[in-house]
């Protein structure tokens, strides 16, 4: 079993808290794991039995990849993972190709962590095992109906009530916590936003190694990205575990939804309604060799404004909190920088009665980031997933010429700023240091009123009047 070989943190809490995670994937086991580090009590609550492991590809950006490893994580992560140094770029209907963003060893080593492919079903069992062992404890098969902000309470379905001190909600997409959070009422049938459909599929890589075409798709250090009409279409080899190479479409959605749809389902590829017509010859032949095909279609959510519950009871991580569009290639890491947001900042806490503090101290700190992610991955999906015609041909002008350089050392300022800005802003991101930043700011505070507290709390005994007679 992996086990975390250093400690993110450089103390423990000086008060042990209650913490119920609703949901035990991604978000809630790696924030459960935080938490638990930084000396608080943790009870993880999933709906499920916890044994499912997805099989599709997960992109670990380096400002995720840094974080698993400051937990400890580098040995067990280097054994189901490895190193991605490029990225390919197609159109997705002629094929043509439009250029490649190349990370070169100075770029990775500016970033201090690599660009690492794994499959999902791998990170999800590492944080399960270094969840339980650092001691959270788990309810499965249980799933969370509702919760009370004001109490600190869920509510299990059969009508049992668990409290707590905070309410972690890392329940996905799909929330039923977000609304208690946002004070909005959800509803997809309202939403005016866009739907979309999410397909993953394998490809065994023996067949693409038959295929004179697919076979130059077995580059293990490359991610290959095709661009097409509505849709972004995208695969990488998986080598360990197997040899497969996995796929994720993501594609604009306008049929009706039917029941079940909105859920992970597997089905025959040709139930998912695809347009054939707009995939050139390579996608065609990947599709048609499609193995474990998995899909659902998802509703983009708006951006959420708040992450904390106005009572100071329930928090809103990974998913929850920024659902992003899905498929989105800093989804998972946003979800890593909450739980190591909340874990370092928890290791400060000192006394129950700073708890909205240190609340309001996780929105200041996430909500920009988490924000600002999900409208660039927004804005990102819109212009990679332009319409054929005009806007097409321009994007790929544009992406050419960007592209022309591959690295970013020989680029000029502008095409650096616009291929690089955002993403170094987002890849060079390190979630611990504005931890420790804001509490470089407010230690002194916190720690005063500690002291003030304990002194004031002291009892000093009352002498009575001495008796002379
Ligand atoms: C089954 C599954 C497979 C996935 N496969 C991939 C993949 O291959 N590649 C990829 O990039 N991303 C995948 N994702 C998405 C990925 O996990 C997220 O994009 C991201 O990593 C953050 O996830 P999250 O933990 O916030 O949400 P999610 O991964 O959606 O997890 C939410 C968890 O909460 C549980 N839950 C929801 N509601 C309740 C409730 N009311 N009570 C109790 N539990 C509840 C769910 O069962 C689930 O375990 C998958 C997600 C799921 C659920």
């Amino acid at each position: 079993m992996p086990s975390a070989t250093s400690s993110n943190v450089s103390h423990m809490a000086q008060v042990s808290l209650d913490f119920i995670v609703v949901g035990g994937s991604i978000a809630g086991l790696a924030t459960a794991y935080a938490l638990r580090e930084a000396g608080h009590n943790v009870l993880v609550i999933e709906r499920t039995d916890g044994s499912s492991r997805s099989k599709g590809g997960l992109r670990s950006p380096p400002n995720m990849t840094k974080i698993l490893s400051q937990w400890g994580l580098g040995p067990a992560l280097a054994k189901i993972s490895h190193k991605c140094t490029s990225f390919k770029m197609r159109n997705g209907g002629s094929g043509e190709y439009i250029g490649a963003i190349r990370m070169t060893d100075s770029f990775l080593l500016y970033l201090l962590a690599d660009f690492l492919f794994m499959q999902h079903g791998h990170l999800h069992t590492l944080l399960y095992d270094v969840a339980k062992e650092a001691g959270a404890r788990f309810l499965f098969n249980t799933e969370v109906t509702g919760a009370d902000p004001i109490e600190g309470t869920v509510t299990l379905r059969g009508g049992d009530v668990v409290k707590a001190d905070v309410i972690v909600a890392a329940d996905g997409h799909d929330s039923i916590m977000r609304p208690l959070v946002t004070n909005e009422e959800e509803s997809v049938d309202g939403l005016p936003g866009q739907r979309y459909l999410s397909l993953a599929f394998q490809v065994p890589t023996d067949a693409l190694q038959e295929d004179e075409e697919l076979a130059s798709l077995t580059d293990p250090l490359v991610w290959y990205l095709w661009v097409g009409d509505g849709y972004i279409f995208h695969g990488n080899l998986v080598v360990v575990g197997g040899q497969d190479f996995t796929v994720n479409l993501v594609s604009k959605y306008y049929s009706p939804l039917n029941e079940g749809d909105d859920q992970w389902q597997h089905r025959a590829l040709d139930e998912f309604q695809l347009d054939y017509s707009k995939f050139e010859p390579r996608i065609l032949k990947l599709l048609k060799l499609a193995k474990n095909v998995a899909g659902r279609v998802y509703h983009t959510w708006p951006t959420v404004d708040s992450i904390v519950c106005e009572n100071s009871r329930i928090v809103l991580v990974g998913e929850a909190g920024h659902p992003l569009v899905p498929g989105s290639r800093h989804s998972t890491a946003l979800s890593i920088e909450d739980a190591q947001t909340m874990g370092r900042l928890f290791s400060h806490i000192q006394n129950k009665n700073q708890l909205p503090q240190f609340l309001n101290a996780y929105e200041e700190i996430r909500q920009p980031r988490v924000s600002a992610t999900q409208e660039y991955e927004q804005r990102q999906f819109g212009m990679f997933s332009a319409p054929a015609g005009p806007p097409m041909i321009q994007r790929d002008a544009m992406m050419r010429a960007a592209l022309a350089y591959e690295d970013w050392e020989h680029m000029d300022e502008d095409t650096f700023k616009m291929v690089w800005g955002n993403e170094l802003a987002l890849m060079g991101h390190d979630a611990g240091e504005q931890v420790d930043d804001w509490w470089t700011q407010w230690r002194s505070f916190f720690e005063g009123k500690e002291r003030a507290r304990q002194r004031d709390s002291i009892q000093i005994p009352v002498l009575q009047p001495a008796s002379y007679d």
